[in-house]
Formats: structure tokens, sequence, C-alpha cells
């Protein structure tokens, strides 16, 4: 489903602002369901010509030639060696072939931990938006996916999971049911258990070792609070192929493209990781984030700006620019509270 998000917070809903594109038009996201996206990624893979894939088979150790990196072995149904000049770790958070190469993952603690539960009929408040509530410690969501499918997510600080243990279905729509429009959940068919994550904490990792680059988790793995996860590796394997794609087709060395790809990785990503690192550690807004959520619920363009932000169009240095900062103090001096805020909820 297309897709933009409305976020609650103390100060008022912000509203679904659509961020707008070089060309002026809205740019919307997606949910869907990985049980709709993976087939479609693997059929992409498979009918790409030039592509040859191996089913039932991974990566068991580097084959090294003089010291240097020249391929992979493969375990499982299949055992061969695969030669290569390069190769490209998109194996997910724990990464065996950044572990076999030897490079070790950076950690930081994530206070919350996340309780997820897929719902069929759920009788949406507020459109078929994504919605967020970020209230104080508590952060809730209701994702409304492909095949009449919604996904309600709750994520709090650590002192709140033990309402969790023993019951993580009833704590999670009892959670959701104290957060202002939220959906009737007792009306809407639960699909399966309640998935509750107890621990995650952020990871990352160099972008390249060797002739070994990394995309996606394997690379960078955080809070999932702000929902990153698919979009990041999405973009990573785009600027991975962007660099090298010329360089590959013209038979020039690789190593540049590599280290263009590592420079890259993070100028763009560096500043986003630091804010949810940041906030990871938080139980709630510090003061500019109250400046930024309180003026997008009284002012289009100051949502719009927040939603830029939020959609990754736009990194910290724009997002806090003196003239957009200057714009929020003076909406948030000048205009009177949204109606859907709640002045003491906490924040
Ligand atoms: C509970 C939960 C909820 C989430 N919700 C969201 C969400 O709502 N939105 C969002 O954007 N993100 C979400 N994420 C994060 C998202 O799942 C990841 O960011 C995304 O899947 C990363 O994609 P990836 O391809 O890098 O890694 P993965 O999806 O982990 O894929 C890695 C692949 O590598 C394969 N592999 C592993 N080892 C080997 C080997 N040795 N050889 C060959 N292959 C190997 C694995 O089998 C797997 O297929 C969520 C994560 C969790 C845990």
């Amino acid at each position: 489903m297309r897709n933009g998000v409305d976020i609650w917070t103390r100060y008022g809903w912000t509203g679904d602002v659509a961020p707008i594109d070089k060309s002026g038009e809205p740019v919307f996201g997606y949910n869907i369901q990985r049980r709709t996206l993976d087939p479609i990624l693997r059929r992409l893979t498979t009918n790409t010509p030039g592509v040859t894939t191996l089913f039932g088979c991974g990566v068991r150790a580097l084959a090294k030639r003089n010291g240097v990196v020249c391929g992979v072995e493969l375990g499982g149904c299949r055992t061969d060696l695969v030669s290569a000049p390069l190769i490209v770790g998109a194996d997910g958070r724990n990464s065996p072939l950044a572990t076999l190469a030897g490079s070790k993952p950076v950690y930081s603690e994530n206070s919350r931990f996340g309780a997820i539960r897929a719902y069929r009929g759920v009788a949406l408040r507020r459109g078929t938006c994504s919605q967020m509530w970020l209230r104080g410690p508590e952060t809730g969501y209701v994702f409304p996916n492909d095949g009449g499918i919604t996904v309600i997510a709750y994520m709090a600080t650590k002192d709140r999971l033990d309402g969790f243990r023993i019951n993580p279905g009833e704590a999670l729509e009892r959670s959701m049911a104290g957060f202002p429009d939220a959906p009737d959940l007792s009306t809407a068919e639960p699909l399966g258990n309640t998935l509750l994550v107890k621990d995650y904490p952020n990871l990352w990792r160099r972008p390249v070792v060797g002739n070994i680059a990394l995309v996606g988790d394997a690379l960078m793995s955080v809070d999932p609070l702000w929902g990153v996860g698919c979009g990041f590796a999405f973009q990573t394997a785009e600027w991975l192929v962007d660099t090298l794609a010329p360089g590959l087709q013209q038979g020039r060395p690789i190593a540049p493209a590599l280290q263009s790809y590592a420079k890259r990785v993070s100028r763009e990503l560096n500043g986003h990781r630091f804010f949810i690192l940041d906030y990871a550690r938080r139980r709630g807004f510090n003061a500019i984030e109250r400046l930024n959520f309180s003026a997008a619920a009284k002012d289009v363009a100051s949502s719009r700006h927040l939603h830029t932000f939020g959609a990754r169009l736009i990194g910290p240095a724009r997002f806090l620019a003196p003239r957009a900062l200057l714009r929020a103090a003076w909406v948030d001096l000048r205009r009177p509270a949204a109606p859907s805020a709640q002045p003491h909820a906490p924040v």
C-alpha cells in the first residue's frame, strides 16, 4: 500500500503531509508484507540476465589466494568454490560473511523492547496511512498493509518489559488502547502470536573490508523505532551498484569505487545514525524534538519539513538549518495549540 505517516505527540497530530521531491511531486513509501515483497525481489533477481541463483546453499568460508580473498566456498546442497573479484555481504544483521572477514560490529544500547502482531479486520480511525504515537517512553504504530492486514507494534523502555512477558498479545492491545484515536483491536482478528523483541541493540560495521562490501543490515542495523531497516537496505545496495557499475563495465580496478562507496555511506548515513542512536538511549524528546513536533502539529510547512527528514530525503544539517528552526520557533509562539493536543501527556 502506498503510504505516508501521521504522527501523534502531546502537541497533536502532524497530519500525513507528504514530502515533495525535486520535480514537485509528493513522495510516498510502501507498507508491504515480507511474504509479498520477498518473492517479488527473488523473481526480479532470478530473471535478471547474467544472474545465477543458487538456492539451498550459503557461504561457508572465504577462499583466499596469496592472502587475498578471491571467492567463497559454499555449504549446504552445493559445496563448490565460487571465484569472485568482489564479494557483497547482504547477509543480514549477524552477517556471517563479515565475521569470516574478521569485521567486528560496533554496538550501542537500545533502551526499548518491542511487541508486534498482525491483525485482520482492524477498523482504522485515521485512514489508511500509517499512524505513529510518540508519548514519552512509549511508541505505538498502526501499519495498514496489503491483503487487508494491519500490523500493530508497540515499543517502550525496558522498565515496562515485565508487563509483557506473560501475555504479550493482551499487553500489546491494552497499551495501544491508551493512545488517542487508536483503533479498537478487540473486534479485530489476531493472526498468529505476538512477537516480543526483548533486546535489539544497534550495530554497524565498516562498509568495506578489502574486496568485500557490506549493504543492508550487514552494514547497519539500528533501532527499528524509525522504520529505516528495509529503506536503508535498498538504499545502500543502490549506492553500491551506482558506484561500482561504471568501473566494472570498463574493467577498471574496483578498489577506488569501493572507497567511494564507503565515503558515501559515511556522508549520507552517519548523521541519521547519530540521531537514531541518541534517541534509542533516551525516554523522550529533547528540546529540538519538542520544538519540531510542536510546530509540525500547528503548521503544514513545518510538518512537511519533519516528514522530509523522517523519509530521509534530507539529512540532519538541512533539518536543523537555522531558517527551519526559526520558522518552527515562530510557529510555536504564534499559533494556538492543535485541537488534538494533550498538554499534560508525557513527551
Ligand atoms: C521484528 C522485526 C521487525 C522489523 N520491521 C521492519 C519494518 O517494519 N520495516 C523495515 O523497514 N524494517 C523492519 N525490520 C528490519 C528489516 O527486517 C531489515 O532491515 C531488512 O530485512 C534488512 O534486509 P537485508 O537484506 O540487509 O537482510 P535480511 O533481510 O536479514 O536478509 C539476509 C539474507 O542473507 C541470508 N544469509 C545469511 N547468511 C548467509 C550465508 N552464510 N550465505 C548466504 N546467505 C546468507 C539470509 O538467509 C537472508 O535471506 C524489522 C526487523 C525485525 C527483526
